[in-house]
């Protein structure tokens, strides 16, 4: 029976989310241990070595040091970040991994079942080792196969799913989470959903609304009781107060105009009061912010607001009543939605995964690199995404110097193929390194150089050369982009082939992957 569930899992910055598809065939969301449809994407490391997340992990983090409390691992993902626990070493992938195995023993638990595969979102601007990253922590949490897919795209799957499909449409959705933003066109065509332009900020969410509150609260806390600012500063418990305060304060104001709250500074309760317009006109610049990347992503396409049919709002902070007002007063000819804000990523995750043919990333780009394509299932729902960015070689100019020449421009249609043709350097040459770098280069920029420090080196290949190649030996590299963002080169050269994945130094080895898997025996479940 496993392997009938599917699922999909928007596993969010501030909040993941679980979904699955029922005996109805409809998309609904699974209800964790805590009876609740988001966990919070919290985690904390108690005296007695377990892992524990979700709701009681944000809950307790009040009485634990700071340290022994991960909360936004998202943000740091594809990063060397590490955290020390008691001897253990967690990465953004290990702990990432402890959310997703919750949610899945909370679902294991529930159905009787063991699932071992899932369609995990990612945000559209997630590069490659980030993707790699994701999909390494779903086999950490115990998955066998993993897929990887743009949130917006989730989402647009659920609106069109709800839209009853078969509709042709071009859709902005507008996803601003707990940590992340990130704006993309894509069209509709009955089960074919395709991305056509994508921009974000990395790092701009509502956590960046929640500090603005802290700061504001501080303020008024100081105005309407007399306190000294000092007093706030150096005190743990008021700064881990404000970090769930905030939060509880922002929503509150989301439904009503004016709230109050309490902190307790000194042993003494302090009360102040907060109104909607003080919040909107103290996070102002966060909000045009985002109203900005829309005017961007529509003009890296030459569109305007009314080619857009629909402007659809996710994520839990598209809540907040400043965003659909921001929006329509820039673009009073937006059709702006709020849709399912908190459900549809992961919901349009599980139809999605229902719906996957579930081939491998190997086979497909083996499919793509011969020219083929894989013919789509009678219903099967197709997702084609554009890259989020651009990647070049790491190359040597006549002139000594060292820049990136791309081969691949973002916001272009996946799957890609560029073919490169190169020559050794010097006769007998056994290999050649090849460094791949990411950067924001647009389809504009073709031809120009991009200095190394403006790009991310993302990983590299070592092509192996055949003996008795020359000087004018040419060596024909194909890149391909897969429909997931992954890069693989075919590698010609005389009569040899070969196929190289990027390798790059965050990548775990199998063994690594299983100690990994070892650790998450810690994470406690409700059982
Ligand atoms: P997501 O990552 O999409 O689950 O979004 C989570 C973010 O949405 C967090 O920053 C929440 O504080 C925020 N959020 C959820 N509900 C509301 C609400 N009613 N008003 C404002 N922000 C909200």
């Amino acid at each position: 029976m496993s392997n009938e569930y599917v699922i999909g899992i928007d596993l969010g910055t501030t909040y993941s989310c679980l979904a699955y598809i029922n005996e109805d065939g409809d998309p609904v969301v699974e209800k964790n241990f805590e009876q609740e449809d988001t966990t919070p994407s919290v985690i904390l490391f108690n005296e007695n070595g377990e892992i524990i997340v979700g709701s009681p992990a944000k809950d307790m983090a009040i009485m634990y040091p700071l340290e022994r409390v991960v909360t936004a691992i998202k943000r740091q993902i594809g990063t060397d970040y590490e955290v020390d626990i008691d001897g253990d070493k967690y990465t953004p992938v290990t702990l990432s991994a402890a959310i997703l195995r919750k949610m899945i023993n909370d679902f294991n638990d529930n159905h009787g079942v063991e699932v071992k595969r899932a369609v995990i979102t990612c945000p559209a601007y997630f590069g490659q080792n980030e993707r790699d990253a994701t999909k390494t922590a779903g086999k950490v949490a115990g998955l066998e196969e993993v897929t990887i897919i743009n949130e917006p795209t989730a989402a647009a799957i659920a609106f069109g799913f709800g839209a009853g499909g078969g509709e042709k449409k071009r859709v902005m959705i507008y996803d601003l989470g707990g940590g992340t933003f990130d704006v993309t066109i894509l069209d509709i065509n009955g089960n074919a959903f395709t991305a056509v332009a994508t921009d974000g900020e990395r790092l701009l969410g509502g956590k960046d609304w929640d500090q603005v509150l802290i700061k504001l609260i501080k303020q008024k806390v100081c105005e309407e009781n007399g306190i000294d600012g000092s007093e706030l500063e150096d005190d743990d418990d008021v700064k881990q107060a404000l970090i769930l305060d905030s939060e509880t304060i922002k929503k509150r104001l989301s439904s009503a105009e004016s709230t109050k709250g309490t902190l307790t500074v000194g042993g003494k309760k302090a009360v102040y009061t907060i109104t909607r317009a003080e919040f909107e006109a103290a996070t102002a610049p966060l909000m045009q912010t985002t109203i900005e990347i829309i005017g961007r992503v529509l003009a890296a396409k030459n569109f305007t607001m009314k080619d857009i049919d629909d402007l659809i709002l996710v994520g839990g902070s598209s809540r907040m009543p400043q965003v659909k007002n921001g929006i329509s007063k820039k673009y009073p000819e937006a059709n702006v939605r709020v849709f399912d804000p908190d459900q549809s990523i992961a919901k349009g995750a599980a139809i999605f995964s229902k719906s996957h043919n579930w081939v491998g990333a190997d086979e497909v780009a083996a499919a793509v690199a011969a020219g083929k394509t894989i013919v789509p299932k009678e219903g099967e729902i197709t997702v084609h995404n554009v890259l989020s960015k651009s990647f070049g070689i790491k190359a040597q100019y006549d002139d000594g110097k060292e820049m990136i020449s791309n081969i691949i421009f973002r916001n272009k249609v996946l799957p890609i193929v560029q073919t490169k043709t190169y020559y050794p350097i010097e006769d007998g040459q056994t290999s050649i390194k090849v460094e791949i770098f990411e950067n924001s280069a647009s389809d504009n920029d073709e031809g120009k150089r991009i200095e190394l420090i403006d790009g991310y080196s993302v990983g590299e290949f070592e092509m192996d050369l055949p003996v008795g190649v020359n000087r004018s030996t040419p060596i024909t590299v194909k890149f391909v982009a897969t429909d997931e963002g992954i890069l693989v080169a075919h590698v010609d050269c005389m009569s040899q082939h070969a196929e190289y994945q990027l390798q790059n130094k965050l990548q775990m080895s199998d063994s690594e992957i299983k100690d990994s898997q070892g650790l998450m025996e810690k994470v406690t479940t409700g059982n």
